[in-house]
Parts: C-alpha cells; structure tokens; sequence
C-alpha cells in the first residue's frame, strides 16, 4: 500500500510490442541498401492482403494519406457529402475535407460507438455520395447490415479500420469483402510500423491506380523501373502524391503481422480480465464485443453511469496521480475548433461517449499486478464516493 502511494511504477497506456526481430528486420533492410518502398513493401501488400481476405493491399504512409486516397478513388469533389461519424479520430473527417467535399457527421450507437443503419439514414440527403464507417477501437460495425443498406442507396461504402486489424464480424476479418478499407499502423494501433497505412480492396483497376495515386501518378514504380535492364520513360498521368511507405517500415510490419494472433488473443484474455475485475465496480459499464462480431480490444474502454459519483476528468487525474495514464475517451470531432461553424445536427450519443467514457491502459506485455492497481483505483473511487452520498443523505 505505502509502495504504490510513493513511487508507483507509471502504467502507460499503450506500449507497442515490439523486439529484437523487429530491430533485426529493419537493420536488414538498411543493410540491403533499398531503403523506400520496394521489395519489402511488396512483400508486405501480398500478406496483408492474404490476413484480411481481400485481393489487393496498397501500403501507404498511414491510414489519414490511406482514407484521403480512398475518397479520391470515389471521385468525391466539391460539395459532395460523405456519412462519416463524429465519434472517430479526427482524420476520419478530415479526409473527407481534403477533397473539398462536405462531411455530415452521423450519430453512433452507445454499446459500440459506430454508425448503424439507422443512424446514417437520418443524416442521408439527395447529396449524400458516400459513407464512411469506423470500426471504433477495434469494435467491428456491423457491416453486412451497413453494406446491404449502402447497396440499396446506391452508396459507396468506405470502412475505417485504422484499429481494426484482428477484428471479427461473423468469423471473417474486418475488410474481407470491403469496398476500400483503409488501416494504420500507428504504434498507438494494435501492430504497428511506426507510421504507416494500407488499403485493402478487391477491384484491380482501382488497385491500380492507387499505386499510381501514392506514387506521383506515376506509370512505372522506381522498383519496375529498377528491375528494368532497359530504360524505362515513365510519366506522369494525374497529379499524384507521395504517400509511400518505406521498406524499413515494412519489414517490421512483416514480423508485426506474423505476431498478430498472439497480440489479439493476449489483449482479449486482459480484457476479459479487466471486465471481469469491473463487476465490483458498480457504474462503470465497459466496451463489449457486438453480438456480430469479435473485437481486438484496441481501446478498451467504460463508460460511467450518468449519475456515476466521480466525473470522468476527475477520474483520469485521479488515475494520473496514482501511476496509471488513462485517456479520455474517443474525441467528438464536430466540437474541435477544426470544425466550429461546421453544421452537425444532434448527436447525444456521441457527446455521451467522448464526454463520459475512459480509455484504460491495455498493452500486450500487461501484467495482472498492473491491471490489479488501475481496477483498485477505480473502486477506490467509487466507494468513497459511494461514503460521501451516504453521509450527504444523498
Ligand atoms: C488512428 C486513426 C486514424 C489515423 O491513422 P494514422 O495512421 O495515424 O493516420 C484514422 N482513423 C481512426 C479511426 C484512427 O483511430
């Protein structure tokens, strides 16, 4: 007791794991000397492609460069509006901005913190030319519903999996099936290459241009024009970018990937743990898997009772001054300055979660001990709570 009130040993809230076989790999790879997208990146697009089930992988500089290519494979311009919810990462929104094109942000449902059919119908306008859905902290959405409902729209429907990777609906991988999914690789997701992003499809012409469209617009990559023994005239036919992703990096997602099942079974097994442990700790509800689908638990987060005795900012510092680095929950990206004047109609769901809900430390090299001290913080808090009301009369 007296230990943990002195120095407490901080508890991060995400670490990523990595090790020697990353290092090894990325050494190899600047010892090959082909340090930018090349061999590696290839390599890395087949067995990502092959995990998620989908016939094509386009690896890219992150999940914001992946949406934003995404959105210009739909030829969104100007005044088109996407679904999109606030719930999400900001850059979930901001893609759509990029583009010039209109976000209309869509309310989530509490258990999950994702769209839903009904939902994005009650945003839907005649010029509605997209929806974009999030897979929130690794929850899956429910995508066979959103996809059927898309299909009868006559929508395209882009999926943000950026924490995804590892997510189940149905006992299929998120993506498997999806029009453009777009995932990060950010040390703050599930596996992780430092930066960097990809896009998932099936369609071979829209694959195609994507390598073009993350490389200038370039008809020749620098690897077939270095596999060449000819000289290869390359030009240039739309104005691209460079949103590539280097072999450095992927060679450590290759080993990332292939510890994947072991990190999503680790951070299931905590966090059953944690949900488990929260039973004693009346009013705070947690983030569960969907009756559809199985989650990686990216986030894990709860969200407190309305009438929860100890608001949530009051708990992060409570938390913050025993040792533990929780987090608020995801942001409402209709309240950012980014986004001030911009039209939102109401969504009391989503200002529930991001004003209400805590992100709890989970990292795959977690121990019980720590998990142990966050929970103990948690019921510590409520109880005295609990002796306050009491005392009050309340
Ligand atoms: C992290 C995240 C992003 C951005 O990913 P980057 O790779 O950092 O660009 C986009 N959308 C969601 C939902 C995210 O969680």
């Amino acid at each position: 007791m007296s230990a943990a009130a002195q120095a407490p040993e901080r508890i991060p809230v995400m670490i990523p794991w990595l090790g020697e076989e990353e290092a090894q790999a990325a050494a190899d790879a600047v010892r090959s000397g082909w340090v930018a997208q090349g061999p590696r990146v290839a390599e890395f697009e087949r067995a990502f492609a092959e995990r998620v089930g989908a016939e094509h992988a386009v690896a890219v500089s992150s999940c914001t460069t992946a949406l934003h290519l995404a959105l210009i494979a739909l030829e969104l311009g100007p005044g088109d509006e996407v679904v999109v919810p606030s719930l999400s990462f900001i850059a979930t929104a901001n893609a759509v901005r990029y583009l010039g094109a209109v976000p209309v942000f869509a309310d989530v449902e509490l258990a999950t913190g994702n769209l839903t059919v009904a939902t994005v119908d009650a945003v839907r306008t005649p010029r509605t030319r997209a929806v974009l859905a999030v897979h929130q902290g690794g929850v899956p959405a429910d995508v066979d519903a959103l996809r059927a409902a898309c299909a009868d729209w006559d929508l395209p429907l882009v999926e943000d999996a950026a924490c995804a990777i590892g997510s189940t609906v149905g006992g299929k991988s998120v993506g498997q099936g999806a029009l453009l999914a777009a995932w990060s690789f950010h040390p703050r997701k599930v596996i992780t290459t430092g930066e960097g992003g990809m896009l998932t499809l099936d369609d071979a012409r829209w694959a195609e241009r994507l390598r073009r469209l993350r490389e200038h617009g370039m008809n020749a990559s620098a690897a077939q024009r270095h596999a060449s023994s000819t000289p290869v005239l390359e030009s240039y036919l739309e104005v691209g970018y460079n949103y590539r992703m280097t072999d450095i990096q992927a060679a450590v997602g290759l080993v990332q990937l292939g510890k994947l099942d072991e990190v999503v079974a680790r951070r299931r097994q905590l966090a059953a743990r944690y949900t488990a442990l929260l039973r004693e700790v009346p009013g705070l509800t947690p983030v569960a898997d969907p009756a559809y689908g199985q989650g990686n638990f990216q986030s894990y987060w709860v969200l407190p009772d309305p009438d929860f005795p100890v608001g949530r900012d009051a708990l992060l510092a409570v938390l913050a001054e025993a040792g533990v680095s929780a987090r608020r929950g995801i942001m409402a990206s209709h309240l950012e300055p980014a986004y001030r004047g911009h039209p939102a109609g109401p969504l009391p769901v989503t200002e529930r979660i991001s004003r209400d809900s805590l992100i709890l430390p989970l990292f795959h090299t977690m121990t019980e001990a720590q998990q142990d001290r966050v929970v103990e913080v948690l019921r510590v808090q409520a109880a005295r709570a609990e002796v306050v009301r009491v005392r009050a009369g309340g």
